[in-house]
């Protein structure tokens, strides 16, 4: 292996990690970028003015399994109302409201209710523009979201925003069941709320999205999958990538990502917990399982910092000097 980017490590970026340990990192600070994790493949990314999300999925429903691989196992016992896909799709609007308060944008990554089923409650009560593929805004256009927060994307556009800039990736979703899952499906226009879990749930093609923010590049995917050539040579200093199981069906996943993306200063596992349970629920499991994520990122790029995130914990990224 060739760390053809040692240099950029020395002066790009190092993370405040004890304040992370500490939970309790003051935002306020002016031009600080602060992560959250939210479960499943869910993200506040903030500098306390601009609040981005990405697949906020806050109400863990006790809805239907993912094909194998897929990070998801129903907890035995779970004396919660069971989803099945014919069900009017509910998204738990009191676990919403308890964790997010606003948003300026929503990133979408694909139309999956463990990646959409919030998003139409949040857009409409934060009224934040909702970054997502043609599928994704069909949905909300069901559940009323205006078309002025509409911002609909196929990969390729590189925007400025005021205060951030996005590259929207094209990408492929996660190799599950065995590499047998496939879908060309898509939300169609027309979608009229309630919808029950199935409609909001055709994937309409996945997304990554690299985010320049006060000095970072923070490029975060929502599933365990991506296309070599859209990520060759980016050079995040940030990276949330994909961490389940279904990493394992990809050919040399870690490893060549970390060579792609020049070996970044800090990779978060994202997507790896079980998302069809509580927040309050043991993961312990899916910890003990990430840590063969762990151990393959530093064999692919020993200089790299792997964070595991705590569910709402702050993550502060180091002041970027300007
Ligand atoms: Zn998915
Ligand atoms: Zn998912």
């Amino acid at each position: 292996m060739v760390k053809r980017t040692l240099p950029y490590f020395a002066f790009m970026v190092t993370l405040s990690v004890a304040l992370a340990a500490q939970g309790q990192a003051n935002p306020a600070t002016r031009g600080q970028v602060v992560l959250k994790y939210l479960g499943a493949a869910g993200w506040e990314i903030s500098d306390g003015t601009t609040v981005i999300l990405i697949d906020p999925y806050l109400s863990r429903i006790n809805g239907p399994a993912p094909p194998a691989g897929g990070s998801g196992q129903p907890l035995a016992g779970d004396t919660r109302p069971k989803y099945g896909w014919n069900d009017i799709a509910t998204p738990d609007v009191a676990a919403i409201d308890a964790h997010i308060q606003r948003a300026d944008f929503v990133l979408v990554t694909h139309t999956h209710y463990d990646h959409v089923l919030d998003v139409p409650h949040i857009a409409l009560k934060t009224k934040a523009a909702v970054i997502g593929t043609e599928s994704t805004e069909n949905v909300m256009r069901a559940y009323g979201v205006p078309e002025e927060q509409l911002l609909t994307v196929r990969g390729g556009e590189d925007y400025q925003f005021d205060t951030f800039s996005l590259k929207v990736i094209p990408s492929i979703h996660s190799p599950l069941d065995h590499k047998r899952y496939f879908s060309s499906a898509v939300a169609p226009s027309g979608l009229k709320a309630p919808l029950t879990l199935k409609q909001i749930h055709p994937e309409g093609g996945t997304l990554a999205y690299l985010i320049r923010f006060h000095g970072h590049q923070i490029l975060a995917f929502g599933g365990m999958n991506y296309i070599e050539r859209e990520v060759e040579g980016l050079q995040p200093d940030v990276a949330l990538i994909g961490a389940g199981a279904s990493r394992r069906e990809i050919y040399d996943y870690s490893r060549r990502l970390m060579r792609s993306l020049r070996y970044p200063a800090i990779v978060i596992p994202t997507h790896w917990d079980n998302f069809l349970i509580p927040y309050g629920a043991s993961q312990q499991p899916a910890v003990d399982a990430l840590q063969s994520f762990v151990h393959e990122i530093a064999a692919a790029s020993p200089k790299t910092k792997v964070i595991v995130p705590k569910y709402f914990e702050p993550i502060p990224l180091e002041l970027v000097a300007k």
